[in-house]
């Protein structure tokens, strides 16, 4: 992926390297009284469903460690460029697609960059809880260092794969920006979780569709991508399909518990935005099948 030299986004809370607090004296963004606890976060919005992990490894047998010192190495501050160059992306593209499509103006999303664990108001999140978007203040979350859980456990290796889970996330703040989100949320609230889990897996689609769209537009507008980008985007979606990950830790796949959907919908949902580029082919709601 070409993007070196690109516009970095300004709209980054760099939260890594900040002291860590000492009985309870934490300050976290306002939102005092969160727990600082390693929990599965409650309405939130996650590019990949890491549960599958843990459970691999045994409850609470990833690595939080509270204890230890956050420093900032050269690979974070390059990983912070990387992250706030696509967040620039993002950006750029979905102005244009909010404007040409919707006739709305985009409005940036704020992206919080944390190293080991950080609060949100969704809940406490650590880096091992994957990146995620809280509708609650309307912030995407992200430990670079899950690009290396990406590579390394999830066998997603590449730029253009951590772009993607970039994208991901960011399109899940335009769903909220569209209101898709909040009426998503609403009916899961008053439904089964087997029902809960299936409207959650179009939400899912749909934002990777939206980051097919992403892809495209920004390519066509900045020529980012290389040979072998599209490849590793879409390698990624199929290694965290839901299906492929409740495999790899061991398990029959389950589609009642599926959140996100499986590798199959996954690819081909990013394929329709990559080929498309107009956001009312992202209907997953209105699809009859997935
Ligand atoms: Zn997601």
């Amino acid at each position: 992926m070409r993007w070196q030299g690109k516009r970095k986004s300004t709209n980054i809370e760099d939260r890594r390297g900040r002291a860590r607090p000492r009985n309870g004296a934490r300050k976290a963004g306002g939102l005092g009284g969160i727990g600082l606890i390693a929990v599965l976060l409650i309405g939130y919005f996650m590019g990949i469903d890491v549960t599958p992990l843990l459970q691999e490894q045994g409850q609470g047998g990833y690595q939080e460690n509270p204890t230890q010192s956050v420093e900032i190495t050269d690979a974070d501050r390059k990983a912070g460029d990387f992250v706030a160059a696509n967040l620039a992306l993002t950006e750029d593209i979905w102005a244009d697609i909010f404007r040409k499509q919707i006739g709305m103006t985009y409005k940036p999303v704020t992206l919080v960059l944390f190293k080991g664990t950080t609060s949100s108001r969704c809940g406490g999140a650590s880096g091992a809880t994957g990146p995620f978007y809280c509708p609650g203040d309307k912030k995407a979350y992200l430990d670079t260092s899950f690009f290396t859980t990406l590579e390394k456990r999830l066998g997603a290796g590449g730029d253009f794969a951590a772009a993607y889970v970039i994208a991901h996330e960011v399109s899940h703040y335009v769903q909220d920006e569209l209101g898709i989100l909040g009426k998503a949320n609403e009916i899961r609230a008053r439904s089964n979780k087997a029902a809960s889990n299936a409207i959650s897996v179009r939400i899912e689609l749909q934002a990777d569709c939206y980051s097919g769209i992403w892809a495209r537009e920004a390519d066509k507008k900045f020529n980012i991508l290389e040979r072998g980008d599209l490849a590793e985007a879409i390698n990624a979606a199929k290694q965290i399909g839901d299906d492929t990950l409740q495999r790899n830790a061991g398990r029959t796949p389950l589609p009642h518990t599926f959140t996100h959907g499986t590798s199959k919908q996954r690819v081909a949902w990013f394929k329709r935005g990559l080929g498309s580029g107009d956001i009312r082919d992202c209907d997953t709601f209105g699809a009859k099948q997935l």
